[in-house]
């Protein structure tokens, strides 16, 4: 054969190999689900305090990851949780991350004070704070209390029940949104076939499990466990079955737009969102890093966001402020001292403009645990 026939053969078939590897490799083949609460944290309880969240969450979650296994057996499951244990809220975020999965999917069942509130919803990561999503926010984040000491470094100062310290998810980006809407979007399209028929539709809402979550996310509340006609529903097993098979048919369909979309090799509905940080070049002179420390010292985070601020960004408040990047986040800080002391005697002043401002010890130009 003459050897240019053979370059031929040769390029046509590494390029339809290299083709699909590409195809497989961003093809929806990874599923994170997260089963709400666990252990110690029962989640909402019904009013005989009897039927805890917990076992509903982990029930409907673990018969949505059969019914995604039996049908895809290439589909890797992965569950935050398979049994009865307490998991922090960033550890949940963290197994998702870590195994690069491509959804993630948090299953919960609401509560209100209000006995007549009544539907399923489906939230996705927004910084929206209005009055009724930010009930079930406020519910769903306040576990983190559960956590021990450390929570507030972990969670960038974030205190669940202090509306102010909300304000640290109004600077999100959210690269993932789009992708995310349209899975909420079609759980709450196939809830309309399901036992509790109520939909409250879709909603954003600054919910810490799914913050940093690197991968469309989103946070299902099957219905109300206060409400005595959606109680007697979510107390029944066999509606276990059918919300997880409901959940399985958006799922399927969602699999289905983002394959298609990825094997065209466009971006169409499910286009990729870029976040500002990477768009923006990052020689601008006007920003200022972190020099490397060798020594060890105390600074005061303000906050964290995953985007580069200028320095004369009213985020900054007019203060002089550095970053020390961490992941995907920018962690804003004030100031250097060299001994807590010292730190906490400016903590005050500091938390004036920024209610959620905590003491960090760095070294080594990176953030090391506070003992
Ligand atoms: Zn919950």
């Amino acid at each position: 054969m003459p050897i240019r026939v053979l370059l031929v053969i040769f390029s046509l078939l590494w390029a339809t190999t290299s083709q699909s590897q590409e195809n497989s490799m961003v093809m929806l083949k990874k599923v994170v689900i997260d089963p709400g609460h666990g252990g110690r944290d029962p989640g909402a309880l019904s009013a005989d305090r009897k039927v805890k969240e917990k076992d509903i969450t982990l029930s409907v979650s673990l018969k949505l990851g059969d019914l995604i296994k039996r049908s895809y057996p290439d589909i890797e499951v992965i569950f935050t949780r398979k049994t009865d244990v307490f998991i922090e809220l960033d550890k949940r975020t963290e197994i998702a991350n870590k195994n690069k999965a491509d959804l993630f999917i948090s299953i919960h069942v609401n509560a209100a004070t209000a006995r007549a509130a009544t539907g399923s919803e489906t939230f996705v990561m927004g910084a929206d704070k209005s009055s009724s999503n930010f009930e079930v926010t406020m519910l769903e984040n306040s576990v983190i209390m559960m956590e021990g000491e450390d929570y507030a470094t972990r969670y960038e100062g974030f205190d669940p029940n202090n509306p102010e310290s909300y304000i640290i998810f109004t600077l999100l980006q959210n690269a993932h949104l789009e992708q995310s809407l349209e899975m909420a979007s079609l759980v709450q399209k196939h809830f309309n076939n399901g036992p509790i028929k109520v939909s409250r539709g879709i909603k954003q809402g600054p919910l810490l499990v799914l913050w940093k979550t690197s991968m469309p996310s989103v946070l299902i509340e099957l219905g109300f466990i206060s409400n005595p006609l959606d109680f007697k529903i979510l107390n029944n097993h066999a509606n276990h079955d059918k919300f997880a098979s409901l959940i399985f048919n958006a799922f399927k369909e969602y699999k289905q737009i983002y394959d298609k979309d990825y094997s065209n090799g466009e971006s169409t509905a499910l286009k990729k969102v870029i976040p500002q940080s990477e768009s923006k070049s990052t020689q601008d002179t006007s920003l200022k890093k972190v020099r490397k420390e060798s020594e060890t010292h105390y600074r005061i985070q303000i906050m964290a966001v995953n985007k580069i601020l200028r320095s004369n960004s009213p985020d900054l408040k007019g203060r002089d402020a550095n970053y020390i990047k961490m992941g995907n986040l920018y962690k804003y800080t004030i100031g250097e001292y060299p001994t807590i002391d010292m730190a906490k005697k400016e903590l005050g002043s500091i938390r004036k403009d920024f209610p959620q401002a905590f003491i960090i010890l760095v070294k080594d130009g990176t953030i090391v645990p506070l003992n």
